[in-house]
């Protein structure tokens, strides 16, 4: 078996699929690693790095590779280049990404999009949205840290004393606690704030205070639900009169294969003090913020809103290592004897199954 990886295309995107370390463990099954030329230079990872991998222009890998693992989805040029009957895995959009999934059926492609593991704990290890979430928390509370006009943390100095930041973190899932951990480590004052009720502790426990706004919204499979209008409502009414007292929000507040909840309202931007500062983690998915404008820094009535895109390619070194062990743990179930063998009554190959052998896999 060959498990090829291609330098990814994206714009600013920086990971690769995978690491040397990766590729060790992948020899170590009797499987060939075949990556394109540079495929981790921007990761931290020249090709020097990967003892035991072999190189070749993209081409190639893709002429070759039984398994193509990828960060993000392949265009559907270097789809039609895979060999037929090939695998791809990684994380494929696969909410509205229909064209590619046909482009997949033309190719007899088999392709398992990991952002739909289901949320179990065998499953934790495989989680490409978790590990890729912590660097995005991570990395919207640096920049807001960066782009604040204040300090962080409470500076005593013989100019004076500084107060310390207020910082919010709406969304306090996986990116969010990572955002709240990040500014707490910066010495900010920090609140977090999530629908589901079990967030409280898990903000407590970071030394951080829960905002409640008496709205509690838990769905399924861990997940939050979409608000209805009149809980939303109160979560605004109940929002904008907190924000009066903040120096930074960071959002990060999503719904499964929905557009991000709009949490903030040009109303409640106007309503913040001159200087506050909006990091919208959702910006991708539409934004928490209405006047969030992907990959964009607005200014409205003195208070900026910055959209920041793919976050994780900002500390892509980390980014790639915990990527390429989720692909690793993933893949590592499915050979057998260095041959692939994908185990379709396994729940975690059946759900994140998008096409099979070309045929689109749809599940229950
Ligand atoms: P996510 O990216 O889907 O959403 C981010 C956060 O936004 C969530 O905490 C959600 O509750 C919140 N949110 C949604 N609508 C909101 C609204 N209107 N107002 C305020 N907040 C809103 O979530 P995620 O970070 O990927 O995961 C959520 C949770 O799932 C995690 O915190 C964790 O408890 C659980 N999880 C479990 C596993 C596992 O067991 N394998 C893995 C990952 C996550």
């Amino acid at each position: 078996t060959t498990v090829g990886a291609l330098r990814e295309v994206a714009a600013g995107e920086r990971r690769v699929a995978i690491t040397p370390e990766v590729a060790k463990k992948l020899a170590g099954h009797g499987v060939r690693v075949l990556l394109e030329h540079g495929a981790g230079v921007a990761a931290g990872f020249p090709d020097r790095a990967y003892a035991g991998a072999e190189f070749a222009p993209a081409s190639q890998v893709l002429a070759q590779a039984d398994l193509l693992a990828c960060v993000l989805p392949p265009d559907e040029a270097a789809l039609a280049q895979l060999r037929e009957g090939a695998t791809v895995v990684g994380q494929l959009r696969p909410h509205g990404a229909a064209a590619r999934i046909v482009a997949l059926g033309k190719r007899k492609l088999t392709a398992f999009a990991l952002e739909l593991l289901p949320r179990t704990t065998r499953a934790q290890a495989m989680d490409v949205l978790s590990s890729q979430a912590a660097v995005a928390g991570y990395r919207a509370m640096l920049i807001a840290a960066e782009a604040c006009p204040k300090f962080f943390p409470m500076l005593t100095t013989a100019a004076g004393t500084i107060r310390p930041s207020r910082v919010l973190v709406i969304g306090a899932g996986v990116a969010g606690l990572q955002a709240i951990a990040t500014a707490r480590r910066l010495g900010a004052q920090t609140e977090g704030y999530d629908v589901r009720p079990e967030t409280r502790e898990q903000v407590q426990s970071l030394g951080a205070r829960f905002l409640d706004l008496g709205v509690s919204a838990a769905g399924s499979g861990g997940y939050a639900r979409e608000l209805s209008a009149q809980e939303r409502d109160a979560q605004q009414r109940a929002l904008a009169e907190h924000l009066k007292t903040v120096d930074v929000i960071v959002t990060t507040a999503a719904v499964p294969g929905r557009p991000a909840p709009k949490i903030l309202s040009a109303a409640m931007v106007e309503g913040m003090k001159p200087g506050a500062l909006i990091v919208d983690l959702a910006a991708e998915s539409g934004g928490n913020c209405e006047l969030t404008r992907p990959g964009e820094r607005v200014e409205h009535a003195g208070v900026v809103v910055l959209g920041p895109l793919n976050l994780p390619a900002g500390a892509p070194q980390h980014a790639s290592e915990m990527y390429a062990r989720n692909v690793y743990n993933f893949i590592e179930p499915m050979l057998k004897d260095g041959t692939l063998e994908p185990d379709f009554r396994d729940e975690l190959v059946e759900r994140t199954c998008v096409s099979r052998g070309g045929e689109p896999h749809f599940h229950s």
